[in-house]
């Protein structure tokens, strides 16, 4: 009986996977696939820069969170296409605000280490930002440490190739996972973005806002500007100030917001 039970679970759920898939084929041509933007300030609260986060409009699925809809993307053809979207939505974007701006603004895109992987990865990014024609230090990619479970001389050479070109480089989440320091000495990066757990836990807890210190005191050290995520009180932002954190993205500021709301805010 247990196993009629498990495989009916399972059938169930591969059968609600070929359905969103399915509607997920048909979303690009829809446009029900936009990207909003959450922006980083520094601790002056000047601008500094967005990030892009995949939204899917529609109405079946808009329950899901969108992260349950990545892995399933990421596991068809499909994050070919919707990868290269991404790409071009953001880099147009980038272009769009930036120009007679003087302060640039930095606008970066997830990436997942499956993109990473692809063969042409780094050539397929140099296309798009031709083909945007968008200056490559006004845009910037946000990485895990999984970039470096599998081919990491590879993956570390791609990411060093397009940060050489003047591509932002953020590694995202640290603090979770099997984060290791040495990730940090490895990756050549510009930015580490710190997980919204670790700021949330120095609510209660003394021994995360060591680690927190920790943390950014080592990326100081290593010439590494920090990025705090999830910032959603004055107290936490009082004090990741007093430890020189460099940026803060959270809801204090700011949630994630569509492109007509951005532009509104740069006014
Ligand atoms: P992430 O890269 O860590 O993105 C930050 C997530 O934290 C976003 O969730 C954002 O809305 C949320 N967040 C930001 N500030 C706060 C805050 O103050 N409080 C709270 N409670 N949440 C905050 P979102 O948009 O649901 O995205 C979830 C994850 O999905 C992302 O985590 C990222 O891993 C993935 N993702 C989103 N868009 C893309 C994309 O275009 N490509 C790829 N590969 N992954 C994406
Ligand atoms: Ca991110
Ligand atoms: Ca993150």
């Amino acid at each position: 009986v247990g196993a009629a039970f498990y495989n009916k679970a399972l059938d169930k759920q591969r059968c609600f996977d070929e359905e969103i898939e399915n509607d997920l084929k048909n979303a690009l041509e829809k446009k029900e696939l936009t990207l909003h933007y959450q922006a980083q300030y520094n601790t002056q609260g000047q601008l500094f820069g967005f990030e892009s986060l995949l939204r899917w409009n529609n109405e079946k699925y808009k329950k899901i969170p969108i992260i349950n809809i990545i892995s399933i993307i990421e596991k068809t053809t499909l994050i070919d296409d919707i990868g290269d979207f991404i790409l071009e939505e953001a880099f147009s974007f980038s272009k769009k605000i930036n120009t007679f701006r003087e302060n640039k603004i930095v606008i970066s895109v997830n990436i997942s280490a499956l993109q990473i992987m692809k063969s042409n990865f780094v050539k397929n990014i140099k296309k798009i930002l031709k083909k945007i024609n968008v200056d490559p230090k006004i845009v910037g990619i946000e990485i895990t440490e999984t970039v470096l479970l599998k081919n990491i001389e590879e993956n570390l050479l791609k990411i060093k190739e397009l940060k050489d070109i003047g591509i932002t480089i953020s590694l995202d989440d640290f603090g979770t996972g099997y984060s290791s320091f040495c990730y940090l000495v490895k990756l050549p990066l510009t930015n580490i973005k710190l997980d919204k757990n670790f700021i949330w836990g120095m609510k209660d807890s003394d021994e995360y806002k060591t680690l927190v210190k920790l943390c950014v005191d080592t990326a100081h050290a290593l010439n590494l500007k920090i990025v705090a995520e999830g910032v959603e009180t004055t107290e936490e932002l009082d004090i990741l100030k007093k430890m020189n954190v460099d940026f803060i993205q959270g809801y204090l500021f700011s949630k994630p917001i569509p492109e007509s709301k951005v532009i509104e805010l740069l006014k």
